[in-house]
């Protein structure tokens, strides 16, 4: 399935104008047919090695009461819009923001795909600021200037929409279940990984079956709990130990992240009478890295005999998970079952939040409080500027920003980025991604 770009606006700003332009730009057309009504056309485009689908909605017009026809449009742009990787909004820098125009914009807030906002037929690039500016009243993010008569910008608008694409893996990966979540059991040797497994698949409220995963020698297993399934990943190694590997570490990180590959969610079993280790550190970061959701389960916790140990249990956590402060942490025991029941809803908070999408308005809206705020970058005369964000992928969550020096992103700027996301919204149990892109 090739992303779809859907060109949204009222009639006459030029959306026609601009798909014949986009099309000549993007040479490799395949063809070009007339969709069934009317106005919507299809075209199949190719920028820079990515191909898409370009949908000319053919204009979302304001509801008059007794045209049907006009309302049979509107449904199609908007089902256009449902389905597109990008929208381009267009609007008419001539004539300044109409009635029309708010209209459209009110549609498009509930839409999920990123918007880029043209103001066309701004002809005169050195004169392209003069009504540029009112149409952020429209508030869905930063008004671009272009002209689709003469063409400025583009190519540079084609860089930046083939950009927020999904990755092509995530357009080919096989759909999963819907339904079903896939959770990996990690941890060191003895941790009470095979404890805890037992302990959840014994239980009365679980529905239990096998299933062969894809490698050689994993299995699944099926957990059903209130309707939900829950795939548990490569339980092979959990519940047959073998012999011969078994008190080797080595081995069970391997047989780890191997399941952690297949994970939406990653349950790192702690010994808590050790604490958390170097080797839990370096399995977490690597389930964060791979994108999987973290929930951190300190077993044992009723071998624990006073409050001192205790404490310094939870401090080898703050020291060891400085690169998931987000994730949750339960106190468990695996033997006598205490808090096992609280892993679900942990495990369907954290995957939910991995699953998140933030619409770009609100994304933009803390963009501009953290303007207000005044802090960022500056190194000589240069000062980092951050024009514009939307969400480019989800599992995990991934947001690409528009920044004019990207070089100037340092790891305190993205750790600064990251704390005020989290702050915004709820990424409770889950990695994000911050990208940066360069835009003027
Ligand atoms: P649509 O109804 O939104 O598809 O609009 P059209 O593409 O049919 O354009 C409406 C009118 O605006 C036409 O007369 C176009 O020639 C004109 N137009 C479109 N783009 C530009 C532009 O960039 N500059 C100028 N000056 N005129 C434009
Ligand atoms: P695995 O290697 O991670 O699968 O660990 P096991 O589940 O085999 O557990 C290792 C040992 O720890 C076994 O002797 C378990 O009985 C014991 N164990 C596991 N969980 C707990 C717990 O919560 N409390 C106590 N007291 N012992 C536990």
């Amino acid at each position: 399935m090739k992303p779809i770009v859907a060109i949204v606006g009222r009639p006459n700003v030029g959306k026609s104008t601009l798909v014949n332009r986009i099309a000549q730009t993007a040479d490799a057309i395949v063809h070009q047919s007339r969709g069934v009504t009317r106005d919507r056309s299809y075209h199949e485009a190719d920028w820079n090695g990515r191909s898409f689908t370009l949908v000319d909605t053919g204009g979302i017009e304001p509801l008059k009461s007794e045209d049907v026809f006009s309302a049979s449009i509107r449904d199609q742009a908007l089902a256009a819009c449902e389905e597109a990787a990008v929208i381009l909004f267009v609007v008419d820098g001539t004539t300044g923001v109409t009635e029309e125009d708010e209209s459209v914009a009110r549609m498009l807030k509930r839409v999920k795909a990123p918007v880029f906002l043209l103001v066309n037929k701004l002809d005169n690039p050195d004169r392209e600021g003069d009504n540029l500016w009112e149409f952020y009243s429209l508030g869905v993010g930063e008004p671009i200037a272009i002209s689709a008569l003469h063409g400025h910008g583009t190519g540079d608008l084609l860089d930046e929409v083939v950009a927020l694409f999904p990755e092509e893996d995530d357009l080919t990966a096989e759909p999963s279940d819907p339904n079903s979540l896939s959770v990996a059991i990690i941890g060191r040797p003895n941790a009470g990984k095979s404890s805890l497994f037992n302990k959840i698949i014994g239980s009365d409220r679980s529905i239990v079956s096998d299933i062969a995963g894809t490698t050689r020698d994993a299995i699944d297993t099926i957990v059903e709990r209130d309707g939900r399934r829950y795939c548990m990943v490569d339980t092979a190694g959990i519940r047959k130990k073998s012999t011969v590997y078994e008190n080797i570490e080595y081995y069970s990180m391997v047989r780890g992240l191997r399941a952690i590959d297949r994970a939406d969610v990653a349950l790192l079993v702690v010994d808590s009478t050790t604490g958390m280790t170097e080797q839990d550190q370096k399995v977490a970061n690597l389930a964060i890295e791979r994108g999987c959701a973290l929930v951190i389960l300190l077993n044992k916790w009723d071998l624990l005999k006073d409050d001192r140990e205790r404490e310094q249990v939870m401090e080898t956590v703050d020291r060891r998970l400085t690169l998931a402060p987000w994730a949750s942490v339960l106190r468990i025991s695996a033997l006598t079952g205490r808090s096992v029941e609280k892993i679900w809803a942990l495990i369907d908070a954290a995957a939910a939040a991995r699953a998140s999408k933030v619409s770009t308005s609100r994304l933009n809206q803390m963009l501009t409080e953290m303007r207000e705020f005044g802090h960022t970058v500056v190194d000589g005369k240069r000062r980092l500027r951050m024009h514009y964000v939307t969400q480019t992928g989800t599992k995990p969550p991934t947001f690409t920003f528009f920044v004019n020096h990207t070089d100037m992103v340092n790891d305190t700027y993205r750790r600064y980025i990251e704390n005020r996301m989290r702050a915004a919204f709820d990424f409770k149990g889950t990695p994000i991604r911050l990208r940066f892109r360069k835009k003027d």
